[in-house]
């Protein structure tokens, strides 16, 4: 009976895989589809600078409405992009459509745009960052590229020449998640960041009395102080995250307390009404128009 049921077992197993397999697969092709019929979506999310309370910048996040799944993260659906080989194509169009996108808001405001670490080794990288900020027809200060620390996982050589030709063009890079990848410190030594974005599990909980977050926060505050880097609190949603982030040192906040991510035409509002923001929205909104 035990042997039965054991391969009983294995077989619904190998089912289970299979199912999993083709419904992959089935999003693979979903994606490609969205990519030719135009079903991705940029959203924006502002980031405030703490000091003077306006807007820097916004960071630019994929959004897809499957045809049948509905909202998909793109936590999963990225994934499923890096392993059908599809990300470098993504990749590519997020980085012109926020480029396109952020012509329309005026000098001051910056977009930042995720590279997910297979563009980061692509060679043609420079060249396709180049191209958008050309055809889009904006500074090159103003595109921050978020890379996360796997791609210190990859080749060293490759990995330097990158950063050496990006630092070229004159872009920004910004470390992303810091603090929830493998890597060493070391690499902050050479890397030219000009941002640390602390993950927001370091956020989530550091009010709550007993929590370490705080000291860890603090932590990397100094260290970015030292490296003359900038500090982005990622994912502050309530005033105690925005006053203890406030009080630890961070430069720059993102998060829901100020405001989700926008659509396009959004942004393009808010930035329409002036830089200055607060927790309760745009400072200026309930000011007489000028
Ligand atoms: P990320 O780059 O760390 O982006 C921040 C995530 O935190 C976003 O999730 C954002 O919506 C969320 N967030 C911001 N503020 C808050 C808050 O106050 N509370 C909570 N609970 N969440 C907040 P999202 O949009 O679901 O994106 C997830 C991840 O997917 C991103 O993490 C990034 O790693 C990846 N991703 C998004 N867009 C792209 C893209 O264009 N290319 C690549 N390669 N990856 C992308
Ligand atoms: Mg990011
Ligand atoms: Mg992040
Ligand atoms: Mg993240």
């Amino acid at each position: 009976a035990a042997k039965d049921n054991g391969r009983g077992c294995y077989h619904f197993y190998a089912e289970d895989l299979h199912a999993e397999a083709k419904e992959r697969r089935q999003l693979e092709q979903d994606l490609r589809e969205a990519l030719v019929t135009g079903g991705l979506e940029l959203h924006y999310q502002p980031q405030v600078a703490l000091g003077t309370q306006t807007i820097s910048g916004f960071e630019a996040l994929l959004r897809w409405n499957h045809p049948t799944q509905g909202r998909l993260s793109p936590a999963k659906f990225v994934a499923v992009a890096e392993e059908a080989g599809l990300i470098t194509q993504i990749g590519e169009w997020a980085l012109r459509t926020a480029c396109h996108d952020m012509a329309q808001w005026g000098e001051d405001v910056r977009v930042a745009v995720n590279v997910s670490p297979l563009q980061f080794a692509n060679p043609a990288l420079p060249a396709i960052v180049t191209s958008a900020l050309a055809e889009a027809g904006v500074a090159s200060h103003r595109l921050e590229l978020e890379i996360t620390e796997s791609v210190f996982l990859g080749d060293g050589d490759a990995t330097d020449a990158m950063f050496a030709s990006l630092k070229g063009i004159g872009v920004r890079l910004a470390l992303d998640d810091f603090g929830t990848g493998y890597s060493s410190l070391g690499y902050l030594k050479k890397a030219p960041f000009d941002k640390i974005k602390i993950d927001q599990g370091f956020v989530r909980g550091a009010t709550m009395a007993g929590s370490r977050n705080g000291a860890i926060i603090a932590s990397i505050v100094s260290l970015a102080n030292a490296l003359d880097m900038e500090t982005t609190a990622e994912g502050v949603e309530t005033m105690d995250e925005l006053d203890l982030v406030h009080r630890l040192g961070c430069s720059h906040v993102q998060g829901y307390i100020f405001a989700k991510p926008l659509t396009a035409a959004d942004a393009l509002e808010l930035v329409g009404k002036g830089l200055s923001m607060t927790p309760s929205g745009p400072r200026s909104a309930r000011a007489p128009r000028r």
